[in-house]
């Protein structure tokens, strides 16, 4: 399992790219957001929602579908952007995972969703955590670092100035959802120290420069 560079430019998860019948991309900030794909209007929340239910102005930070050729989306320049898949119940979810959302375990709220709409098992879920800031760079104050005490049990500094791996941490949600850890891809690139072919909020400070991730099942012909 790793990231690879498509020829379009995108990072592809060869985990989900190994897998029939889905389409998946992370955008970078060289390569514009694909046309077509559903997203939503984030808050940091937990708020996972059904395709269709997606408007411009409607809230929330997970999508999801079953339906063949619809594509969705979130928007990240740092949080972590999670793609799932199940190719047992054929649904798709895009999934955007700041520290807030992290801390309110939005990951492991997807994977409940899709069981309790889809019937989707934990088992048959398939994740790529795309490009985010890294553990290397995330640097975060006691007032963020104390709320990651459950999920960084072993750590006794979260009091304290210090670094938190959002990705380690969404992975470890996942896995404790009953992800297989086999069945996660969360090697990607650093937004913050990977260099200008990515968006970073902390190190450019710019409103709007977001990169995209989707994910779409493909339509059976
Ligand atoms: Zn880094």
């Amino acid at each position: 399992m790793s990231f690879v560079k498509s020829p379009q430019g995108h990072y592809i998860s060869t985990l989900l790219a190994g897998l029939e019948g889905v389409d998946h991309a992370f955008g970078t900030a060289a390569v514009p957001p694909l046309p077509g794909y559903l997203t939503l209007h984030q808050v940091h929340s937990a708020r996972i929602l059904h395709a269709s239910e997606c408007s411009p102005a409607a809230e929330g930070d997970a999508l999801f579908t079953s339906e063949q050729g619809v594509f969705v989306g979130v928007k990240t320049a740092d949080c972590v952007p999670l793609l799932l898949y199940d190719p047992v119940r054929r649904v798709v979810a895009a999934v955007h995972s700041g520290w807030r959302g992290t801390v309110l375990n939005i990951a492991s709220g997807a994977v409940a969703r899709l069981g309790s709409s889809c019937g989707s098992k934990p088992v048959s879920l398939h994740a790529a955590i795309g490009p985010s800031i890294g553990g290397c760079c995330f640097e975060v104050g006691p007032e963020v670092g104390i709320q990651f005490r459950n999920i960084f049990p072993e750590r006794s500094d979260l009091g304290n100035p210090t670094t938190v791996d959002l990705r380690e941490a969404v992975r470890r949600q996942l896995v404790q959802a009953g992800v297989p850890a086999a069945q996660i891809d969360a090697d990607a690139p650093c937004t913050f120290c990977g260099g200008t072919e990515f968006y970073s909020w902390r190190r450019d400070r710019i409103q709007g420069q977001r990169m995209f991730a989707v994910i779409g099942l493909k339509t059976r012909r």
